[in-house]
């Protein structure tokens, strides 16, 4: 902590919980994020012995998967206080922006299946919520080679409309085409929420959403990708190949459902990412402001310097703006989970994601040539930062679609 943290108004419980996630976060998750950053070939990140699952093994041991999923179904999302759960998401974000995104994304079908009051997904929840030994990891498995920003804008046209389609036979689907190589765990994921053409003739207005294994025959993935930031996080892309997927897994089989649904993810995703990357601007400031302190030139530390104090005041400014914006907006959609603010939880997610880059660029500056340098962790804040800003959508797409729900 370089300054006072002035959310002061949680709980006694808490408090506590948020110190026990801090120190996992920063003794766990922020070494694995470095060293998992500097591995040459992707396919290590999730090799058999990769630290990579130490962290897994925190998260779930912690209870953080629990989070979002209510207590009916052994989850603990009625116990905590709904700024307490921002607070350790924004926690997260600060130790490692892209293994926090591999940890919420890990969730995240599992999250969506308590929301169906259908036995096979109330079941998966709960048998999700008992697995502490990360048998099950989710992923989010929407963008097409041939379709990224199409998802992000919706619509009717033809055209633009999904690429990976299931069609209706007796009980089961069948489901053939290929989700990109940004699916975010998409390398280890065991189960998808996955989003399916089922009426070419409507474009993205005609998909329906199923929560599936990603044990079928006729699933296979690709190879990991090789990318600049968010380096820990794995990804990779799901090809189905006449894949059977029964009936009940399909859980919104009407696109007319989908457009009433799609408020709901959208707020959803952008909502952790707004947290996340508040986070990681927190962490670019503190790299910045500790090293401000200790650099000596002109004779004295550099943060005595008039231009240095001025740049990390101003960077402070963004970084308590996005922070704010980010926590408000997340406790108001927590507590209106049904009927969630779409248009400020993108807004929240432009907003910290440049606010995160912006800081990271200025903290570079200050660290002058060491920001570049492998040795100090900015180079990489600013790499994993710059990909928030197309992460989950580009940031100008995400702006168009909010609008309509002003
Ligand atoms: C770190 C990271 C994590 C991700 N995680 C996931 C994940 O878990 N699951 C998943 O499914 N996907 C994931 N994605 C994919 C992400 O959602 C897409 O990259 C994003 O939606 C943009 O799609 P695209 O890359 O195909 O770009 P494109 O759609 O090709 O866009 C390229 C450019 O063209 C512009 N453009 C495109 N269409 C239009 C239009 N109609 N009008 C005006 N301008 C347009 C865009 O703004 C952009 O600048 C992830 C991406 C990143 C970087």
């Amino acid at each position: 902590m370089t300054y006072q943290n002035i959310d002061i108004n949680i709980s006694e419980d808490a408090k506590a919980m948020l110190q026990v996630v801090r120190k996992f976060s920063m003794e766990v998750m922020r070494p694995a994020g470095i060293a998992l950053d500097k591995l040459c070939d992707p396919g290590d990140v999730t090799a058999k012995g990769s630290i990579l699952w130490d962290v897994f093994k925190g998260f779930r041991s912690l209870g953080l998967h629990l989070l979002q999923i209510p207590k009916s179904l052994g989850g603990m999302a009625e116990d905590l206080d709904p700024m307490a759960a921002a607070l350790i998401t924004e926690q997260l974000g600060y130790a490692d922006a892209g293994l926090a995104i591999s940890l919420g994304v890990s969730c995240m079908p599992f999250n969506s299946a308590a929301m169906f009051p259908v036995p096979e997904m109330q079941q998966l929840a709960r048998d999700f919520c008992a697995d502490k030994d990360f048998k099950m990891i989710g992923c989010w498995a929407i963008t097409e080679p041939d379709h990224g920003t199409d998802w992000t804008l919706g619509g009717d046209n033809p055209r633009c409309g999904p690429s990976v389609k299931a069609v209706l036979k007796g009980d089961e689907y069948i489901v053939n085409g290929e989700k990109s190589a940004w699916v975010s765990n998409g390398t280890i994921a065991t189960h998808a929420i996955l989003h399916v053409g089922l009426d070419p003739t409507k474009g993205m207005e005609g998909q329906g959403l199923a929560i599936i294994p990603l044990d079928l025959p006729g699933i296979s993935r690709s190879k990991p990708l090789d990318k600049m930031g968010q380096r820990p996080l794995n990804q990779g892309s799901i090809i189905f190949q006449d894949v059977r997927v029964p009936q009940k897994y399909m859980v919104i089989p009407y696109p007319e459902f989908i457009k009433a649904s799609a408020g709901q993810g959208l707020a959803y995703v952008n909502g952790g990412m707004a947290l996340v990357f508040a986070g990681l601007a927190k962490a670019a400031f503190d790299e910045a402001y500790v090293y401000a302190k200790s650099r000596i030139q002109g004779g004295k530390p550099i943060f005595e310097h008039q231009n240095i104090k001025l740049k990390l005041m101003k960077m402070f400014t963004m970084v308590e703006a996005a922070r704010a914006n980010a926590r408000r907006m997340a406790v108001y959609n927590r507590m209106n989970i049904m009927t969630p603010s779409v248009a400020h939880a993108v807004a929240a997610k432009c907003l910290s994601t440049e606010t995160a880059f912006t800081v990271a660029s200025e903290a570079m500056q200050i660290f002058g040539g060491n920001g570049l340098a492998k040795e100090y962790s900015i180079e990489k804040m600013f790499r994993d930062a710059r990909a928030s800003m197309i992460e989950d959508g580009v940031n100008e797409a995400l702006a168009i679609k909010a609008a309509e729900y002003l």
